[in-house]
C-alpha cells in the first residue's frame, strides 16, 4: 500500500488539529469531517483506508456511522472517545469498530494503533490470513491446514476448543475481540454461562501460550470487554 488515507472523524477541532497534525508527521495522508452524515459521505465517496471516529458528534452517535458504514464497507474503524465505560467499548466494537482509544489518549498510542492496524491490512492483502496458510507470530505458529499449533517449534496440545479461540484470535490479530462476538463465533450464542466458560478456556489457553512469566504475552484482555492477540 503508498501512502494510506485516513478519514479523521471529530467535531471538536482542538482533538482534529491535533490528529491532522498527528499523521501528517507520519506521511499519512487524510480526510476530515465534523460530523455523521458528512463521514458517510466522505467514506463512500473517497474509501479511506481507515477511519478515526468519534462517538460523541453533533448530527448523530458515532456508533451508528459504524453501523450504516458496516453495510457497505470492512474498512478498519478506530474509535476514538471520552467515553470510557465498558459497555460503551462494546457497543462500538459489537457494531464493528476495530479498536477503541480513550481520550485523553497519546500520540504515540494513536500511531502504534495506526501501525497495527496498517499491518493487519497489508497481511491480510498478502493473504496471510487466507484458509491453508500458515501463521506466525513471534514463537507462534499455526498451521491452519494441519489444524496445528506450535510454540517455539513444540506442538501446542490444545483442546479442540481451545484451538478455534487461538485460531479466532489469530485471524483476527492486534483486534480487540469482544466476549459477545467470541462466543457467538465459538458456541453460536452468548449466554451469561458462554462468558464465565470463555474465560476458563482463555485461562488454560494463556498458560500453554506463555509456559513461564518470562515469555511473551500472546493475548491481552482487556477487562470488561474483550481479548486481542498482540502483534509480537
Ligand atoms: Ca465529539
Amino acid at each position: 500500500m503508498d501512502k494510506p488515507l485516513i478519514l479523521i472523524v471529530e467535531d471538536d477541532p482542538p482533538i482534529r488539529n491535533l490528529i491532522s497534525a498527528t499523521l501528517k508527521t507520519q506521511d499519512y495522508k487524510f480526510i476530515t469531517a465534523s460530523n455523521g452524515e458528512t463521514a458517510i459521505a466522505e467514506a463512500a465517496s473517497h474509501n479511506p483506508d481507515i477511519m478515526l471516529l468519534d462517538l460523541g458528534l453533533p448530527d448523530m452517535d458515532g456508533v451508528s456511522v459504524i453501523k450504516r458504514v458496516r453495510s457497505w464497507s470492512n474498512m478498519p474503524i478506530i474509535v476514538i472517545s471520552a467515553r470510557s465505560e465498558d459497555s460503551d467499548k462494546i457497543a462500538a466494537l459489537d457494531a464493528g469498530a476495530d479498536d477503541y482509544l480513550t481520550k485523553p489518549f497519546s500520540v504515540e498510542e494513536l500511531l502504534a494503533r495506526l501501525r497495527a492496524t496498517l499491518r493487519r491490512i497489508a497481511a491480510a492483502e498478502n493473504g496471510d490470513f487466507a484458509g491453508g496458510a500458515i501463521f506466525e507470530n513471534g514463537e507462534l505458529n499455526i498451521d491452519y491446514a494441519a489444524g496445528c499449533a506450535y510454540l517455539s517449534g513444540e506442538e501446542l496440545h490444545l483442546t479442540p476448543i481451545e484451538y478455534k479461540l487461538l485460531c479466532l484470535l489469530a485471524r483476527n490479530v492486534g483486534k480487540v475481540l469482544t466476549h459477545t462476538y467470541i462466543t457467538g463465533k465459538i458456541w453460536g450464542r452468548s449466554w451469561d454461562s458462554d462468558i464465565a466458560s470463555l474465560r476458563v478456556f482463555m485461562a488454560t489457553l494463556r498458560k500453554k501460550l506463555q509456559p513461564d512469566p518470562t515469555s511473551p504475552e500472546y493475548i491481552q484482555t482487556h477487562i470488561g470487554v474483550g481479548y486481542r492477540m498482540v502483534k509480537v
